[in-house]
């Protein structure tokens, strides 16, 4: 029997000599993960037919895995390719981070509408963007929150105190405990920290609020957003349990855009 759904290609790999295993983010059915047969084949033959592009949104149409492996796909019809991506290096690793973290936390049979929009809009705001610092810590901040992992910004994450005010030398994040943690329990964070202004934690309060799409629009000093990146790459490093591999070159690219 056929399925059918809005679905977002997050992964490409060529499969065999003429097929594609392809990763998508659908909203009706989570991850899926399906073959197309022959697509490579056929690009040879007709220019500009070579299967769906990565980040492209649209509807897909599949026969649904058997339990020996991969569903199989049908059709697929593209909505939006959002071509800005490609254009620029930057926005192309933003989307490659966006996409390897969303494969990594999805499961497939496990859809979350929350998360398809969080993907979609993320995309669409990176599609368009010259900087995508703003936009990739709006988008971690939604995932951690529909993932039940939302940064504590309030109250101290080990005892539970209301946190400090802003010193100087700021407040300390601890990404292994989830937020921020008050001067008293700063010796009994596990694992790396990070230290935020309140500047930045005002900021990446206003970020959680705002979403990837109204980022785009948010500017911040370099002191406020280099740590606000760290805490929460870390973050989602810590929900992942790895360092995501597309994380690296996300930030070489905007690096050596700010070092121009
Ligand atoms: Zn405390």
């Amino acid at each position: 029997m056929l399925s059918k759904t809005v679905a977002t290609l997050i992964r490409r790999l060529n499969f065999g000599n003429t097929s594609r295993v392809l990763a998508f983010y659908s909203r009706r059915y989570g991850q899926i993960r399906l073959i197309a047969k022959g697509v490579r084949r056929h690009a040879k033959r007709r220019a500009g037919e070579v299967g769906p592009e990565l980040f492209t949104e649209g509807e897909l149409v599949f026969y649904p895995s058997r339990s020996d492996g991969l569903a199989v796909l049908k059709e697929w019809c593209e909505e939006d390719a959002r071509p800005g991506i490609a254009r620029k290096p930057v926005r192309y690793f933003a989307a490659c981070y966006v996409a390897e973290v969303i494969e990594a936390l999805s499961r497939e049979g496990e859809p979350s509408a929350e998360l398809y929009s969080l993907l979609a809009e993320t995309l669409d705001a990176v599609a368009g963007a010259s900087r995508c610092e703003t936009i990739l810590s709006a988008f971690e901040l939604g995932l951690l929150r529909i993932l039940g992992l939302a940064p504590e910004t309030g109250l101290c994450t080990i005892c539970g105190r209301k946190r400090d005010q802003a010193r100087r030398g700021g407040i300390l994040y601890s990404p292994v405990d989830g937020g921020a943690v008050c001067g008293e329990c700063a010796d009994r964070v596990e694992g790396p920290s990070v230290r935020l202004t309140a500047g930045a934690l005002a900021a990446m309060e206003h970020l959680a609020r705002t979403g990837p799409r109204s980022a785009v629009g948010v500017s911040l000093r370099p002191r406020e957003l280099r740590p606000i990146r760290e805490a929460l790459s870390s973050s989602v490093a810590c929900a992942l349990e790895r360092a995501p591999r597309t994380l690296r070159h996300a930030k070489t690219l905007e690096k050596a855009r700010k070092d121009r």
